[in-house]
């Protein structure tokens, strides 16, 4: 049997599994095309991680761009916190 790499061939996960990935992509820890295609694919079908998606590349800049001066990590972990509210 012969399985091309169609999107339609790719199983989506489940929004906890996104979010995991999503974090652990920003922290750049995930690499491999695999997940991250999982990922994208799930953040094409989802809105809501979507949104979030959003939220969380543009505070990761906001954090890496803040990271000169003075970034404690539990200031990360309790924004990290917060958007898991929403
Ligand atoms: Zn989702």
């Amino acid at each position: 049997m012969t399985t091309d790499k169609d999107s339609e061939n790719i199983e989506d996960i489940n929004c906890t599994e996104a979010i995991d990935k999503l974090y652990a992509y920003l922290d750049g820890e995930v690499d491999d095309a695999d997940s991250i295609g999982k990922l994208e694919y799930h953040l094409e079908h989802c809105h809501s991680c979507f949104t979030r998606s959003q939220v969380e590349s543009a505070l990761s800049a906001r954090i890496k761009n803040a990271a000169t001066k003075h970034t404690p990590e539990s200031l990360q972990k309790r924004l990290r916190d917060m958007i898991d509210k929403f």
